[in-house]
């Protein structure tokens, strides 16, 4: 039989739905590790789905991701085409076993809620006006959720909009700071949304420097709610290298020095 790698305390408290006593330690260090501005672990990798048009699959911390994109064809029902440009349709779904309790397959109204808000935040990144009377699909899976999905949803959406050939002006990324006992925390995993004090998810587009999603979950104060933006911002900024990697390993073959 595999060994198992014993749990930390820590970890076993951040598994289990026993609720730490606290957050963040008084080194400034969380339940997992990390500090107050550091990110998940992130792994992303753009063309894993041969049958769509575009795919990607990302995984930060726990959370794992996975979109495929066709497109743009023609709208159905008819009644949702723009005679002027594309229309996104986007629908992001939480798999039954994405969660520790099954999840009912059939949509919840939060599913509905983020489908939209992520549609939104991928709208001006697209080149819609390319493609009338047309639609892009886009289908985001949660397969494991531990905060922050609706993130790593619009960051692994882009992702496959790029890998259709979906004209862009930009990649979005997105990523959500938050507070955690106090203090401003940057990409919050479950525990830390649920016992922490607020959630602030941020969509990104990091060339035109413009924003396309900013919630808020939670009382901050308006100097927190800046602190917070601006750490999401800055987290967006390192998930966009990663995009880029992701996509130059899938497309940029290395050239060979010849002798
Ligand atoms: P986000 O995933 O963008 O942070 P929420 O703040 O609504 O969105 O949800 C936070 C987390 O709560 C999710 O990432 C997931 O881990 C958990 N969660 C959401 N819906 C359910 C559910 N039906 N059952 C159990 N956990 C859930």
């Amino acid at each position: 039989m595999k060994a198992t790698k014993k749990k930390t305390k820590k970890e076993t408290e951040t598994l289990s739905n026993k609720k730490p006593e606290t957050l963040v330690d008084k080194k400034g260090i969380r339940l997992d590790g990390r500090k107050l501005d550091e990110l998940r672990p992130v792994k992303m990798e753009v063309g894993v789905l041969p049958n769509a048009d575009g795919s990607a699959y990302l995984e930060q911390g726990r959370n794992k991701v996975l979109v495929g994109v066709y497109g743009p064809k023609e709208a159905h029902p008819r009644h949702i085409a723009q005679q002027d440009r594309a229309v996104i349709q986007c629908r992001y779904h939480m798999a039954p076993f994405s969660v520790d309790e099954r999840k009912s397959p059939a949509p919840s109204r939060r599913d509905i809620e983020l489908s939209k808000v992520i549609r939104e935040a991928l709208e001006p990144a697209v080149f819609l006006e390319y493609y009338p009377k047309t639609s892009i699909q886009v289908y985001i899976e949660i397969l494991q959720a531990d905060g922050g999905t609706r993130c790593a949803g619009i960051t692994t959406a882009a992702l496959a909009l790029a890998d259709a050939g979906i004209p862009m002006r930009d990649l979005v990324v997105a990523c959500a700071a938050g507070k955690a006992d106090g203090k401003i925390a940057l990409d919050l995993m479950d525990t830390e949304d649920k016992i922490g004090e607020a959630d602030v998810p941020v969509a990104y587009m990091p060339n035109l420097e413009a924003i396309t999603l900013l919630q808020m979950d939670g009382n901050l104060s308006p100097e927190e709610f800046e602190k917070a933006i601006n750490m999401a911002v800055e987290g967006c900024k390192q998930l966009y290298a990663k995009q880029k990697e992701a996509l130059k390993s899938k497309y940029v073959v290395e050239e060979v020095e010849e002798e």
